[in-house]
């Protein structure tokens, strides 16, 4: 009698919990999607379901005949996916903006992105508050989940005298300033260590404030102390060669610090933009991986992201003549308009300076990934536009060297370097090999641009997300979508902590892109840059359209601020 209750009782239990299932949720919906492709970004192969979502979130994935919905959106033929979370992106500036066309940040959405990291690279403001609030009050075209930055953060604390560690008292107070913007809404914190201040400060100081943001769960971001055999700001004659301190480091020293603060603190942490720069140091991928697999398999959570092109933001703005013989002085805020070919006239007029400069000057084509690969943008005598340093020096009969300041005597007089030039200093290998990792997730590392904005900004801040799936995933084949799409979603994610965003789930906030993959692709280039991508026909933030159709941006500014709290809350039913 018992055993047969009991039967019946788990009989009963069994038929009550089929109920659901079988008696989906059929609506009305606000939003029905019909007949797509669902890549639900956990990186599992495409199913074939409709999509209903209310309230501005996904109610129902699975076969939903017959539903009736406000609006139906047919997508046989399309995928639909997770919207894109961008996890290294400078939108702040464009999200904070008076001009609501900036706000609408009609560059990400068009790629598909609805959730922005800011706060990148260490910089940002000093108040996490204050800048959730200005978010809130202005509206935004997307979400945005902020990061504390460690250089303002450390120039907050040392004021002017930054050129040198932290002492413990200031270190104190700069965990007081890094728990106090987790206390006001922030998901981590972000460091630049090839930048000002941040150059000097040691990982003992790193370690010491990622410390205060693991109580909180929040997750670590470095822009490197190099991404290249030296850092950024190093040139030979002007810095030790010898010099084996934190001050010369390389990106496999970098990779081993940042795994040693995982490693110290137990956060996630991330390498942010990963890339091996320099023709001396390509291939480099294959050190940095290793040593990633390697801390993971000891239990480091150690992660990074990547955005997919061959040229960095600094290779858009490459000077081969260096600061100091231009006269500037360095680490200094630059001053507008001075006459550079003066003050290069007295750096030749020493034999021992013009030694130096020549030597600087390799030192930064090779950095910057050879002569070849550096092309000329912008330049008065407009026959050089396209061609490469190497091509226009071979065809005045002169060194690289010596070219570069012909350039700058007869160029622009009021440019360091006298034109306009972009370097490819990353190769296409260590793109790729980085793509393909597990722990890798794309990140712009963008911001919002109107075309107003002119010729040199980075085609990343237009084609990064659809250029990964169709480069990298339809046409080379090194990833498949279903990988691109998780790189895009699920993992980003993970990484920052969300418990509700990044997938395609019943109860997961309704963030949603419909795609062509025929068509998806980055028309972007760096003549130009403000070119939309194509292929991406709807996106949906928090439920509601920003992109309804291709290329009808509805500008609507219903993005939020997730804080950790509404980040992680669990999936409502
Ligand atoms: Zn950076």
């Amino acid at each position: 009698m018992k055993i047969q209750s009991l039967c019946a009782l788990a009989l009963s239990a069994v038929f009550l919990a089929a109920v659901p299932i079988s008696a989906q949720d059929r609506g009305p919906f606000d939003i029905l999607i019909t007949g797509g492709h669902v890549i639900d970004g956990s990186g599992n192969p495409w199913f074939s379901a409709d999509v209903g979502i209310r309230g501005g979130r996904i109610a129902a994935v699975g076969d939903l005949a017959g539903a009736s919905a406000t609006r139906t959106i047919d997508a046989r033929g399309k995928v639909v996916t997770p919207g894109f979370i961008d996890i290294h992106s400078h939108g702040s500036e464009g999200l904070e903006s008076e001009d609501a066309r900036r706000r609408v940040a009609p560059n990400l959405v068009t790629q598909g992105i609805t959730t922005v990291v800011v706060n990148p690279d260490g910089g940002g403001p000093i108040s996490i508050g204050d800048q959730k609030a200005t978010l809130e009050e202005l509206g935004i075209g997307l979400n945005a989940i902020l990061m504390v930055p460690h250089n303002t953060v450390r120039r907050a604390v040392l004021g002017e005298d930054y050129m040198r560690k932290a002492t413990p008292a200031e270190i104190q107070q700069m965990r007081a300033l890094v728990r106090q913007g987790m206390e006001a809404g922030a998901f981590g914190l972000s460091a630049g260590l090839e930048y000002v201040p941040g150059i000097w400060s040691d990982n003992d100081e790193i370690v010491a404030l990622v410390e205060e943001i693991v109580p909180y769960d929040g997750f670590y971001s470095q822009h490197q102390r190099s991404g290249a055999g030296v850092p950024i700001w190093w040139v030979p004659s002007q810095d030790d060669p010898d010099d084996t301190g934190a001050r010369k480091y390389n990106l496999i020293d970098n990779i081993n610090d940042l795994i040693e603060v995982g490693e110290r603190t137990g956060a996630r942490v991330v390498q942010t933009h990963l890339k091996a720069k320099g023709a001396n140091f390509w291939g480099s991928s294959s050190a940095v991986i290793s040593a990633v697999n390697r801390a993971r398999e000891r239990g480091v959570e150690v992660y990074g992201d990547q955005y997919p092109y061959p040229t960095s933001g600094s290779d858009g703005s490459v000077s081969l003549i260096p600061e100091w013989a231009l006269g500037i002085e360095r680490w200094s805020d630059r001053q507008d308009a001075p006459d550079y070919r003066e003050a290069l006239r007295r750096t030749l007029a020493d034999p021992s300076m013009a030694e130096g400069l020549r030597r600087d000057i390799q030192h930064t084509a090779t950095y910057r990934g050879g002569a070849d690969n550096l092309v000329v943008f912008d330049y008065p005598d407009r026959s050089y536009i396209g061609k490469s340093v190497a091509e226009l020096a071979e065809g005045r009969g002169q060194s690289v060297a010596d070219f570069a300041i012909t350039m700058q005597m007869e160029g622009f007089s009021d440019r360091e370097g006298g034109a306009r030039l972009r370097a490819f200093s990353i190769n296409e290998e260590d793109i790729e090999a980085f793509a393909s990792q597990p722990w890798v997730a794309t990140g712009s590392d963008g911001g919002i641009s109107l075309p107003e904005d002119g010729p040199a900004i980075h085609a990343r801040y237009y084609g990064t997300f659809p250029r990964k799936i169709r480069r990298y995933a339809l046409e080379r084949g090194v990833i498949s979508v279903e990988f691109a799409v998780r790189a895009a979603t699920s993992l980003p994610a993970q990484i920052i902590g969300l418990r509700n965003r990044g997938l395609l789930r019943e109860g997961f906030v309704a963030d949603v892109v419909v795609m062509d993959l025929d068509r998806v692709r980055d028309m972007a280039d760096f003549t130009n840059p403000h070119q939309y991508a194509q292929g991406i026909e709807y996106v949906l933030v928090n439920g509601n359209f920003a992109v309804d159709g291709e290329g009808n941006l509805t500008r609507l500014l219903r993005g939020v601020v997730i804080t950790p709290a509404a980040g992680r809350a669990p999936v409502s039913q």
